[in-house]
């Protein structure tokens, strides 16, 4: 059993590490981000709410947001396990998430860390439809106000490991490995 969260701006390598970690660990990788996209792509009445949202690099709200959340987790293949990608995003989000499992269920919480000017420059260069230069700065300072104090929620429970995230994939994966095996 193992239970991930991955925390770390846009742009910080979250979507290529957890396609690596997903296969290490052999459990789902449930992202929040590409769960919305899914509904956008299909036009549900979830999609239609969030679109514009996104767009701008805002925070689609905690309600849709933990609906989505509670139903994926509660999926036969997420029983033995799950890597949250994207979620929590806020405060409401993190005790939410605590609240709906059992407490202590989350084994370790990794942070990719690369400084704004790298994540920027990456942003801008993947060409997303959401990434227009206004999204980019706006989704780095909600980072700030919004994401970033879940480290110390994370932190005071012990489970947080801080990983450099520059360097190669291979070179990211190894340090990401190696820390969550010394805290689980
Ligand atoms: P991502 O692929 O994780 O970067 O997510 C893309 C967009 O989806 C974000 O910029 C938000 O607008 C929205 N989103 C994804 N996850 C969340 C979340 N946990 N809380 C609020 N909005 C989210």
């Amino acid at each position: 059993m193992t239970r991930l969260v991955i925390l770390g701006k846009q742009g910080a390598g979250k979507g290529t590490q957890c396609a690596l970690l997903v296969k290490h660990y052999g459990i789902p990788h449930v992202s929040t981000g590409d769960m919305l996209r899914a509904a956008v792509a299909e036009g549900t009445e979830l999609g239609l709410q969030a679109k514009e949202v996104m767009e701008a690099g805002e925070l689609v709200s905690d309600d849709l947001i933990l609906g989505i959340v509670r139903e994926r987790l509660a999926q036969p293949d997420a029983q033995l396990g799950f890597l949250l990608d994207g979620f929590p995003r806020t405060d409401v989000q993190a005790r939410e998430l605590t609240a709906l499992l059992a407490p202590n269920a989350i084994d370790v919480a990794i942070d990719i860390e690369v400084p704004d000017n790298v994540v920027t420059e990456r942003m801008s260069a993947r060409g997303r439809a959401d990434d227009t230069p206004e999204a980019i700065e706006r989704r780095l300072e909600i980072y700030q106000t919004e994401t970033a104090p879940l480290l110390e929620f994370f932190s005071s429970q012990g489970i947080l490991v801080s990983v450099d995230g520059l360097g190669t994939e291979d070179e990211v994966q190894d340090r990401i490995v190696a820390a969550t095996e010394r805290i689980r």
